[in-house]
């Protein structure tokens, strides 16, 4: 596990993602610069006693341009101190799409320090005896990854993050859900180590009171022989679940190659899903769906919202059977054209996203169709955050073809964008955009 840990360290170095991130932020006469985080230890504290939960995050970065740095967080911060120094930070919206906030001291290029200091009370909840929290995300709406619970970069970097857990005040024992390698130091206490390839998407985290939900653990045999340790918890059959994940495994190994991730976390909650590196929480029949965005999604990550939408037609196409679309069936969207700040993926991607593909799949049936090239492109551009550019020049070089008049029509809207019609649905119903409340209710 280490080994494998350390080897995607050095990896990430080589894989410094700031030619990804937007354009900087002019802001009058100062700018506000992206930059590359390297790495982030954060320290949660829960404590039962005050229902508090304290975060205490160190990050190391270095920025190519000087300026006022940039990072995201939700929460008020309650102390900022950058390279010792105490700080103040101000919130700051992109081309009127988004929103992030910077350190407000101009800084030159280089490596530096922040400490960020904050609380966070979203998906926790509080009972006695024992708490229950977790990271869950979502890529429908703004600024609802890490940064809802702790300070992260945008999904454009790639960082390696340690993270410590206590609670404090309880007697009860408590299980701890993530995608990092675990260690327990002591009853309700963890130190987690993530692969250096995570961004703020990737992260799943969950804790609940043990013994609430029923769990099952094995382990599956990868193609490339690894054994790949599978956990599965839910309050409906956890065999139901298992069975179904081990073959799901195998059916997208088959087709895309060895599991990218080094375990398999399925939490049913009988809703959802989203999806996370090697982990998802899940309905049961977007459980499908949920695991083949840990290839195209997690595996395959997108680097900006324009790019969200190849996932998620990815994983829709797979839902509808890998159908073939004629050129008729398509419609004109601009998933691909949002303003460059975006963080979202347009919901297009469900339906017209997945009927573009099916088509490229048609288009090149003579030429082993698009799950090939899928395949070879998962293989070259793994854990590589990318944009729809790179997609396209990726699929002209592997079919010798040029698409671009394709996409110009179809995901970038170019000549216009077909109105919604009655029939189509804009959401998948595996993947329903759930409420605070909804999501609340599933910790
Ligand atoms: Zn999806």
């Amino acid at each position: 596990m280490k080994l494998i840990t350390g080897m995607l360290f050095l990896i990430s170095s080589v894989y410094a993602n700031l030619h990804q991130a937007p354009p900087n932020l002019n802001l009058g006469r100062a700018k506000a610069v992206f930059v590359d985080f390297k790495t982030v230890k954060s320290k949660i504290v829960y404590d039962l006693n005050s229902r508090r939960a304290k975060a205490v995050s160190e990050i190391e970065f270095s920025q190519a341009d000087s300026g006022y740095p940039i990072y995201d967080l939700v929460p008020s911060e309650t102390k900022v101190s950058l390279n010792g120094k105490d700080v103040s930070v101000e919130t700051t919206s992109m081309d009127g799409v988004s929103t992030v906030k910077y350190v407000k001291q101009a800084l030159s290029a280089g490596t530096h320090k922040l400490v960020i200091e904050n609380d966070f009370n979203k998906n926790i909840s509080w009972s006695t005896g024992y708490m229950k929290s977790a990271f869950w995300m979502s890529d429908l709406s703004d600024r609802r990854y890490l940064e809802q619970y702790l300070p992260t970069n945008l999904e454009f970097d790639q960082y390696q993050k340690f993270l410590e857990i206590e609670i404090k005040g309880s007697d009860s024992e408590h299980v701890l859900y993530t995608n990092g390698d675990v260690e327990e130091l002591a009853k309700n206490s963890w130190k987690v180590e993530y692969p250096a390839v995570y961004t703020a998407s990737s992260f799943f985290m969950h804790i609940t009171k043990k013994g609430l939900i029923p769990e099952e653990k094995t382990t599956y045999r990868s193609i490339d022989n690894r054994e790949i340790p599978v956990t599965v918890y839910t309050t409906q059959s956890t065999s139901r679940f298992m069975k179904a994940t081990l073959s799901i495994l195998a059916e997208l190994e088959r087709d895309y190659g060895p599991w990218p991730h080094n375990q398999v976390i399925v939490y049913g909650a009988g809703m959802g899903g989203m999806e996370h590196c090697g982990a998802t929480i899940t309905s049961f029949s977007a459980l499908g769906h949920e695991l083949i965005h840990s290839y195209f999604a997690r595996g395959v990550m997108p680097a900006h919202g324009n790019a969200g939408w190849v996932d998620e037609a990815v994983a829709s196409w797979r839902d509808a059977n890998y159908m073939k679309y004629s050129q008729r069936s398509l419609y004109r969207t601009r998933m691909a054209s949002h303003s460059i700040y975006k963080r979202t993926t347009d919901r297009d991607a469900y339906s017209r996203g997945m009927k573009f593909i099916g088509h490229l799949d048609k288009k090149f049936e003579g030429k082993e169709g698009f799950k090939k090239f899928l395949r070879s492109f998962f293989e070259e551009r793994k854990f590589k955050p990318f944009k729809t550019e790179e997609f396209i020049v990726a699929i002209e070089k592997y079919f010798n073809e040029d698409v671009s008049a394709l996409f110009d029509k179809y995901v970038y809207g170019k000549n216009g964008v077909d109105k919604l019609e009655k029939h189509e649905k804009v959401e998948n119903p595996f993947h329903p955009k759930l409420s605070e409340q909804q999501l609340f209710d599933l910790l």
